[in-house]
């Protein structure tokens, strides 16, 4: 099963796909959590996006597609995977539809997480991210056991440098303009699914595992 996670940034996208990287026994792909590590392990892939990510801007597509390629060439991937922040934008959407049709495949599912962007700044803002294993958590909605510490690593737990609000409002207008144009593209596929990315986190993950049975 190939499957497409769409939704503006702290919509609930990598919260969702790891749940269903875990029910379907498929691989979890975030492009966000690739650089992260390039940037953690100082690679010249994460010299140069974090110039980008720093100021809520893409990646230029070309090096996210190469990106992406190579990860697909890993054998977890041999049986589909969960797209978690790729594609951002019709060419590199387009790109996935060409490497796909080269081996006769194409996406299953794209599964867009609604959420209104006035509830996306305090989802933002609430984020935690583990500096060791990339955990997620929220400090209202899903808090980790000891504050600051994460639950399953014990290490410290940090707000993302682009999750300030400076930078969510950037972030959210590069999605309005990059990045929704996505939904359409997938409507025409027939590939689209929409749910309510306001609701709690299990009556999202029901309603994605009913799309998905
Ligand atoms: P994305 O991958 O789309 O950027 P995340 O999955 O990291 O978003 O979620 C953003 C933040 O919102 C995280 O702190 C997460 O714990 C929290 N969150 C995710 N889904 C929900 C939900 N349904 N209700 C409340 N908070 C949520
Ligand atoms: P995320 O973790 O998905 O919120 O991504 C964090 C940041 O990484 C984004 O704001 C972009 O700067 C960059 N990024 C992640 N995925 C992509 C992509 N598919 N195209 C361009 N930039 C990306």
């Amino acid at each position: 099963m190939k499957i497409i996670m769409l939704g503006a940034p702290g919509a609930g996208k990598g919260t969702q796909a790891k749940r269903i990287a875990e029910k379907y026994s498929i691989p979890h792909i975030s492009t966000g959590d690739i650089f992260r590590a390039n940037i953690k392990n100082n690679t010249e892939l994460g010299q140069k996006a974090k110039t980008y990510m720093d100021k809520g801007e893409l990646v230029p597509d070309e090096l996210v597609v190469d990106l992406i390629m190579d990860r697909f060439k890993q054998a977890d991937a041999a049986n589909g995977y969960v797209l978690d922040g790729f594609p951002r934008t019709i060419p590199q959407a387009e790109a996935l539809d060409k490497a796909l049709e080269a081996n006769g495949e194409s996406v299953d599912f794209a599964i867009n997480v609604e959420v209104p962007d006035e509830n996306i700044i305090n989802r933002m803002g609430g984020r935690r991210a583990c500096v060791g294993c990339g955990a997620t958590y929220h400090i209202q909605f899903n808090a980790p056991k000891v504050e600051g510490i994460c639950d399953t690593c014990g290490e410290k737990l940090i707000l993302r440098d682009d999750d300030k609000p400076e930078t969510v409002k950037n972030r959210l207008s590069v999605y309005h303009d990059q990045t929704q144009p996505l939904i359409d593209y997938y409507n025409k596929k027939n590939v689209l699914r929409e749910v309510d990315g306001t609701q709690a986190m299990d009556d999202v993950f029901k309603a994605i595992v009913d799309i998905l049975g």
